[in-house]
């Protein structure tokens, strides 16, 4: 055989150790190669007499990620370009053959007459999971750190390799539609306990385990291959069937609200699959499984939660010409809400922090914050007491500003004033020394501003994170005026370290995501003011795909910082600036009404000691007029929640605030949830056209006003037929030409 991604060796006993370890790669991928190379393994197996049975394993710290998306995007390349060179049909049958290859090769390996084990540790997900299950038997190592799972759902997939029918036959089907549903990771012990994977050992005993069971299990075959085999929830069709089924159908509206044709494709290949034996169960997946790929919200999503957050997370915005940055040790100064979350995850990436407040209490108070996080981890199994000592040890909590000496990068997060702040970067300036990056987590202040108060506007830079900070996976980086490279290139090596995403954006009023987020807000208050039924509200943006309603939002992030903000604006940028509709509202909640949202259990919603929230009966008297429901078309809804968020990524994007698509893309879906079915707010666009696009934002300004009017780089768009990354990718290849 000609391996180079797997080590192939046979014991004196027969059985057959295949080694996954790719050269130059820190975790396994299926590739084309791998294919091959594994088709190569199965005939080995199958037709070498002294081979008894073959155990596949990894080499690397992890068993595999699953496959290499890039390849199933070349296979939608293929598909447009046969289509456009040989018609329609050729492209259709050779993207299914070529999409099904892998659903092949894998029962090609179950049915080759010779048993395969998958021995596990570390993470098996998506195809690489579909390949263990196509193997006999499945031990896993007891580690933390390993999950079997199908997460294909999260970027518009679904599993199409086996995984829909094998998991629908091996677990209840509530269970198995539940975890592909959500994109699940199951650690071992429930993996065991639900079916998935038949044993637990240690570590060392893995491939040992699995060889001990093939040599038991000459003859194994896959449970479906029994002729006397019975479907765990039993026949679609039958009484327990129909508990199933329809509920099922309810789950998957209540939580998708249709919006993702894969989460719809694994219902259809599981109800028709399990109806059918195992290969036309499998054909039947495949057809889904072609079908999928081909939708712009699989492309879109590919495109923005992989390729593009990938690229993202490697440093595409970094100088190329700084060597990494020798980040050890991080000042917090401001020790409240956000500051508190930032030295968390900063001591949490293993970086040594010095956490200043105005006295040693309020300091204290934020390290706290760490020891409660480590200890909720401990309290779920995730953590160890040690790692909490650890962690604390890395973090100092103190008032004296002498103490930041030495730091590489401070981060301010005082009080929302420019006084304050300006009081504080003097303070951090002169305890530090000329090289260390300042970096400032205001929500709403240009950075510039704050740069012009200090000593060192190059080393200044905004460092925007979102709350709760430990969980929140987007950092927006803002250059001021004169912000300079060694800052930009800490700053993103920072955001590296503690796990996080950065996006680089440039410097305005709300930056870029708490613009069109901002929007949502506005639209939402807006349609309240206009009479609809807040519960038609709510439930228009979660149709849209937003995670939740733009007043539940409204409450999470306090209706009086919003009040705040649309105050700031009328005095920065005038009356004009704001909507008088939406001033009043506001002011009413918070001034009339002490609502300032679900921090004081009163806002859109009223947030009962037990039970659930519910929306505030007293909102129909403060805006005194309502429509009937059947007055309200919730389309329209729809469009209004995401144009207007897309529209002002438009305008960011026209400003020069965003200067990457993929950075307005993947910043709207990790930082503010903007439709993730859709690739984001400029792939929103795009998928919809510019044209089109243009001509539902004219129609919206006609019935709701001016804020819905096109900007002029659209307009442009529309009548060349441009696209925001066809245009981002002819000036990358002009670049590069
Ligand atoms: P907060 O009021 O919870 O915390 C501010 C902390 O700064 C307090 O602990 C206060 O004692 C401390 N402080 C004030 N003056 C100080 C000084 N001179 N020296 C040292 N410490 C001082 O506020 P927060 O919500 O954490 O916001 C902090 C910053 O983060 C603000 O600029 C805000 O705009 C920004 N921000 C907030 C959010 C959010 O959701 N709350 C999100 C992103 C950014």
């Amino acid at each position: 055989m000609n391996l180079t991604n797997f080590r192939f060796e046979t014991d004196a006993d027969g059985i057959a150790t295949a080694t996954w370890d790719m050269p130059g790669r820190s975790m396994n991928v299926i590739t084309p190669e791998l294919m091959a190379e594994l088709d190569q393994i199965i005939d080995t197996v199958a037709s070498t007499e002294a081979i008894k049975g073959c155990v596949i394993t990894s080499g690397k710290e992890a068993f595999s990620g699953g496959a290499d998306l890039t390849m199933l995007q070349g296979l939608r390349d293929l598909y447009i370009r046969l289509a456009k060179e040989k018609g329609e049909p050729v492209a259709m049958q050779s993207f299914f053959d070529e999409s099904r290859k892998l659903s092949l090769l894998y029962r090609k390996l179950e049915t080759c007459g010779k048993p395969f084990a998958a021995a596990i540790h570390g993470v098996c997900l998506g195809g690489a999971f579909e390949l263990a299950l196509a193997c006999q038997y499945r031990v896993v190592s007891d580690d933390a750190s390993t999950r079997v799972g199908l997460p294909e759902i999260k970027v518009g997939l679904f599993p199409g390799a086996g995984g829909t029918q094998r998991v629908a036959r091996l677990m209840q089907t509530g269970d198995a539609l539940q975890m592909m549903f959500k994109g699940e990771q199951v650690k071992a012990l429930p993996a065991r306990n639900t079916g998935l994977v038949h044993a637990v050992v240690p570590r060392d005993q893995l491939v040992a385990n699995a060889k001990e069971w093939l040599k038991a299990n000459p003859q194994a075959k896959a449970p479906w291959d029994d002729p006397k085999f019975k479907l765990p929830s039993n026949k679609v069709y039958s009484p327990a069937g129909m508990q199933i089924w329809p509920p099922a159908n309810a789950i998957y509206r209540r939580e998708t609200n249709d919006n993702y044709p894969a989460a719809r494709a694994i219902l259809s290949a599981v109800y028709e699959g399990l109806q059918l034996p195992i290969d036309l169960g499998l054909k039947v997946e495949s057809r889904y499984f072609a079908k999928i790929l081909r939708t712009k919200e699989a492309a879109s999503m590919i495109r923005s939660l992989f390729v593009s957050m990938q690229e993202l997370n490697k440093g595409a915005r970094r100088p190329a010409d700084l060597p990494p940055s020798k980040l050890k040790k991080v000042g917090v100064v401001g020790a409240g809400f956000m500051g508190a979350g930032i030295a968390y995850v900063t001591a949490q990436a293993g970086l040594e922090v010095v956490l200043v407040d105005r006295d040693q209490e309020a300091a204290d108070k934020g390290k706290a914050y760490s020891h409660k996080l480590v200890s909720d981890q401990i309290m779920k199994g995730r953590a160890k007491t040690a790692d909490r000592d650890a962690l604390l040890s890395r973090i100092t909590a103190t008032a004296d500003y002498a103490a930041l000496k030495g730091c590489d990068l401070v981060v301010e997060a005082v009080f929302e004033d420019p006084k304050v702040k300006a009081e504080v970067i003097a303070k951090v300036e002169a305890a530090v020394g000329p090289k260390t990056i300042f970096g400032s987590n205001t929500s709403t202040l240009p950075i510039t501003g704050l740069a012009s108060h200090s000593l060192r506007p190059q080393n200044f830079i905004g460092i925007h994170f979102f709350s709760p900070v430990e969980k929140m996976l987007l950092v927006e980086v803002i250059m001021a005026k004169k912000t300079g490279k060694k800052a930009l290139a800490m700053a993103l090596d920072f955001v590296r370290a503690i796990k996080k995403t950065p996006i680089v954006v440039n410097d305005t009023r709300g930056f870029y995501a708490n613009r069109c987020v901002g929007n949502y807000l506005r639209e939402g208050h807006l349609m309240l003011m206009e009479g609809v039924p807040p519960a038609m509200i709510e439930a228009a943006g979660k149709q849209a795909g937003m995670p939740v309603g733009p007043l539940s939002l409204n409450d999470e992030v306090a209706v009086d910082l919003a009040f705040k903000v649309l105050k700031a604006t009328k005095a920065q940028a005038g009356d004009g600036a704001v909507d008088p509709a939406q001033e009043k509202l506001l002011s009413d909640m918070v001034e009339k009404n002490g609502r300032l949202g679900r921090k004081n259990r009163k806002g859109f919603y009223d947030y009962p000691e037990a039970g659930p929230k519910r929306l505030w009966p007293g909102l129909a008297d403060l805006v005194g007029k309502r429509l009937a429901p059947e007055q309200v078309d919730m389309q329209e809804l729809q469009h209004r929640l995401l144009v207007t968020q897309a529209l002002e990524a438009a305008r960011t994007y026209e400003e020069g605030v965003v200067t990457d698509p993929r950075e307005a893309d993947v910043g709207s879906i990790i930082g503010f949830g903007f439709a993730p079915y859709s690739g984001g707010t400029l792939s929103f666009i795009d998928n919809m056209g510019a044209a089109a696009f243009v001509k539902l934002c004219e129609s919206l300004a006609k019935k709701h006003g001016e804020r819905f009017k096109p900007n002029r780089q659209l307009k442009r768009m529309a009548k060349t037929g441009e696209s925001y990354y066809g245009a981002a990718a002819a000036k990358a290849a002009a670049r590069a030409a």
